[in-house]
């Protein structure tokens, strides 16, 4: 059975008891500013238990994208070296809010496990918390487990929490048996094995069901909860191995394919250097990581999820390294996750060509920093004198990894191969160094020493500690509204006084923070004691809705009872650009195909900036036509109808989702007419009739196969027309003639001058020839030779040339040598009639020439040129060719 196969036989399974499918949620935790990754099936249902989020399901199933990485739950280190560490991986899981409990999720397990996958009941074990008869009893009665296959485990094992307080409950796990041929410590050391109480594979759990049936306060008091529920998870790489016969997670289809392509790259085989395959299962796992991260939104960089992506990436990159891939490869890896999981996840085919440009960016800047801290390495050493024997300074290592990113154990790999020891001493200096930077750290977090970092942090606290914002600003431009919290710089300050700038947190606000596109609101803030002007409004540590304000008057404090007003003709304008995206991106689809996506959005009060994903060039008939098209919409004056609805529904009926936006399971979806429907969160029109009028401004090309359009709504479309027929009137006021006759006239005004040009090369023609006359006249006969040597008045080059040619074929047989000197640059052209060419060979004829007026030249033996830059030296020059003549054969 492969791993496709099973994630569908689960969510196949459940659905049919009753479950609904629900999506895997993104990475990035929607709802959870505190959480780095989505970790486990459950996090997209946190609201849901706790009863704050209503469904219109009880009974749910997911197969959940997670990525644990660093913290109490993975140890980074220990991917790649351990059959069943992975930073990604995926879980399946079924949900119960209040609906059924402990039996049916008992019969359920079994049910799948034995019956649907067939594993035999022989192999498998359950373990219940100490005092859980019911679990107990269950497992005898339901699955007929005997008393010796039930195991009774203490908390660490078999007991959950949601956090300190709120929900929680005993577990029950399943494991399987994978056999007695597996190494044990307890056998080793002469005991018996525990089963799947051992740290041993023998027994491998496959399996977590959760009882959620108490809720713990503050004191550590349990009470029943009102509505028992079920949260249950099975990692989809464990139960692969155990239908394939695998030992390793990495030996299933879900990761192999990985390590082969890896294996091939660096042409090296699995399964032969213990170090090479650690390398190898690294670089697949990370590749996954890497790939879904990028995919859902996160950019490598030195903070908080950013942070844990750069080290994810750089320690595969440093695998691929030891494996001898030098180049950068990551980037490639994308493609073969792609290749495995893109019909599961079709995002991360959709998201390719953006997720590999980060990741090779990355790879390019890893590079750099690579042959940085080779060379502080190399300078190192040359100052210290050479290394033989002595210890390496865990410090200077410490700085090499804290300030140049620079990894500690390639720092030791190179000064080894320079003679230097690691010992105690190392890693002594190396944690003194730590220490100091942690202290360091956390004083500037309090005393805002690193204001971008600690300001950060100040908002993930924030965000966790104060009630949720609530935005007004759909149905209203103005509300009555209290300050929460006011932050200055990475600090949260009681108060503000006249001509302070701070960042004001509301309990609640009808002004739009930043998002989908749609830059943010400005407006007022009024108080009893003071007023301040909203400059901007935006969104901090995840979903904190933040105003930055400049006092304007009187003092702000926490506390105040303030009203709040968003500027009204900024916001018309705002929606005015937002309804006509939508249209626009509608219309696009319609006139260049349904292959145009979205790739980037902005949304101002006086203009938009659209870009999408489209091949070809837009011509300009396309463009006439998608004006025409959103005008029409426009004109028919179309409700913009505004809709809440869950995520499926809202996919079903063809609402555009945009990739990479978080959406939670209530969805808000605006539709106009028949024409748009589309997931968004932004401020629209109620009617397209208030747009006015559309305008695209300019189209354009951005990037390989992705486009960029600007246009312009409203009174700034009137604007934009106006202007250019300004240019069109000045144009006509200058030809003296009226706007309409301008395209007519300019033509005419072309082909005039294109007239005139030919007859001034005639004119000019002329003129050479009767200068060439006057210098014909002057030939002077040398060593038997004709010789024409004379400056041209003001020619280039070319017409040089003509004026050379033509004193050649006018000699009949002779040398030809002139100059001219236009804005103190000298020409020098000479040509040799073909009979002579064997004594006199312009080339070198022309070089001696140049050279005496500061130039250089040649070219063929009938003719060469040469430029030079002393006008002054051209007539001395010019005579130098009598010379050359006298001198020949
Ligand atoms: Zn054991
Ligand atoms: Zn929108």
């Amino acid at each position: 059975m492969t791993g496709a196969e099973l994630r569908e036989a689960f969510l196949r399974y459940f659905g049919g008891v009753g479950h609904t499918r629900v999506r895997s949620s993104s990475l990035v935790p929607g709802d959870d500013p505190t959480l780095l990754f989505t970790n486990a099936g459950m996090v997209q249902f946190k609201g849901v238990f706790l009863g704050e989020d209503p469904r219109e399901y009880r009974r749910a199933t997911t197969c959940q994208k997670c990525v644990r990485a660093g913290g109490k739950h993975n140890d980074l280190e220990n991917v790649g070296r351990t059959a069943r560490h992975h930073t990604f991986f995926e879980m399946l899981g079924n949900f119960s809010f209040g609906d059924y409990f402990k039996d049916d999720a008992v019969a359920y397990a079994w049910a799948f496990l034995t019956r649907d996958l067939g594993i035999d009941r022989s192999r498998l074990m359950a373990t219940v918390f100490t005092d859980d008869d019911e679990a107990f009893g269950l497992w005898k009665r339901v699955a007929g487990l005997g008393d010796d296959r039930i195991l009774r485990l203490g908390e660490k094992d078999n007991f959950w929490a949601m956090g300190d307080t709120g929900p929680c409950g005993p577990c029950s796990e399943i494991h399987f048996h994978q056999g007695d041929h597996l190494p044990c410590a307890e056998v080793a050391a002469g005991r018996a094995c525990l089963g799947p109480a051992c740290e041993c594979d023998r027994w491998l759990e496959i399996w977590n069901l959760v009882f959620m049936q108490w809720s713990r306060d503050a004191s550590g008091a349990m009470t029943p909860l009102p509505r028992p529920s079920i949260d249950t998870g099975m990692g989809l790489e464990r139960i692969a191995a155990v239908m394939q016969g695998k030992e390793s997670n990495f030996d299933t289809d879900l990761l192999r394919p990985l390590i082969d392509r890896v294996a091939a790259l660096a042409g090296k085989p699995y399964g032969r250097h213990p170090e090479d395959d650690v390398s190898m299962r690294v670089i697949a796992d990370h590749a996954r990581a890497t790939t879904f991260l990028t995919t859902d939104g996160v950019t490598p960089s030195n903070e908080w999820r950013g942070y844990v992506l750069r080290r994810i990436m750089r320690r595969a990159m440093l695998h691929g390294r030891f494996l001898g891939l030098t180049e950068p490869f990551l980037h490639r890896s994308v493609e073969w996750v792609s290749a495995v999981m893109g019909e599961a996840y079709p995002e991360i085919v959709r998201e390719r060509a953006r997720v590999q440009e980060t990741v090779r960016g990355e790879e390019e800047r890893f590079a750099e920093t690579l042959d940085s801290g080779e060379r502080r390495i190399g300078e190192y050493h040359d100052a210290q004198g050479a290394g033989r024997g002595r210890a390496m300074d865990g410090a200077f290592l410490f700085t090499l990894y804290d300030t140049y990113g620079f990894p500690r154990d390639l720092a030791e790999d190179a000064l080894r191969d320079l003679g230097w020891e690691k010992t105690e001493e190392t890693d002594a200096a190396w944690n003194v160094a730590m220490e100091g930077q942690r202290d360091r750290a956390r004083a500037g977090a309090s005393f805002g020493g690193d204001g971008d970092a600690a300001a950060a942090g100040l908002y993930q606290r924030l965000s966790a500690e104060l009630p949720r914002v609530e935005f007004v600003g759909y149905d209203s431009l103005a509300s009555p509204a209290r300050i929460l919290a006011m932050v200055a710089g990475p600090r949260r300050v009681p108060e503000a006084a006249e001509g302070a700038e701070v960042e004001v947190i509301l309990d609640r606000t009808p002004a739009y923070a930043e998002s989908g596109g749609q830059v943010g609101d400005t407006g007022t803030l009024a108080g009893r004691e003071g007023r301040g002007e909203i400059l901007d409004t935006y969104y901090r540590g995840g979903k904190l809705i933040v105003h930055r304000v400049r006092v304007t008057a009187g003092g702000l404090r926490e506390g105040d009872d303030v009203a709040v007003a968003v500027a009204s003709p900024r916001r018309q304008g705002l929606a005015q650009h937002h309804t006509g995206t939508h249209l626009l991106h509608a219309a696009l689809r319609r006139v260049l195909g349904t292959h145009v996506m979205q790739a980037g959005s902005l949304v101002a009060p006086d203009h938009l900036r659209f870009d999408f994903s489209h091949g070809a060039s837009v011509r300009d008939r396309e463009v006439e036509q998608i004006e025409e098209l959103v005008n029409e919409q426009v004109q028919a004056n179309v409700a913009v109808h505004r809709l809440e609805m869950n995520l499926d529904e809202a996919l079903r009926t063809g609402a555009m989702a945009l990739f990479g936006e978080k959406y939670g399971d209530r969805v808000r979806v605006i539709k106009i007419g028949d024409f748009s429907t589309e997931l968004c969160g932004g401020t629209h029109l109620d009617q397209t009739g208030q747009l006015g009028f559309f305008k695209v401004d300019t189209e354009g090309a951005v990037a390989s196969g992705v486009r960029r359009i600007e246009a312009v709504a409203g009174t700034a479309a009137l604007e934009a027309v106006v202007r250019r027929e300004r240019v069109l009137r000045e144009a006509a006021e200058i030809l003296k003639i009226v706007p309409a006759d301008v395209p007519q006239r300019l033509r005419k005004l072309l082909d005039e001058q294109k007239t005139l040009e030919k007859e001034l090369a005639t004119l000019q023609g002329r003129l050479a020839a009767s200068r060439a006359d006057d210098l014909l006249a002057g030939a002077r006969q040398v060593n038997g030779i004709a010789v024409v040597a004379g400056r041209v008045g003001g020619r280039e080059g070319k017409g040089l040339r003509a004026v050379a040619d033509r004193l050649r074929d006018r000699l009949g047989s002779g040398v030809v040598c002139v100059g001219s000197a236009v804005d103190g640059k000298v020409n020098l052209v000479a040509a040799v009639t073909k009979d002579l060419t064997k004594r006199v060979h312009a080339g070198k004829l022309i070089q001696e020439v140049a050279k005496a007026a500061g130039g250089t030249g040649g070219g063929r033996p009938d003719l060469a040129q040469a430029g030079a830059k002393d006008a002054t030296r051209l007539d001395d020059a010019l005579q130098l060719a009598y010379d050359v003549v006298a001198r020949a054969g």
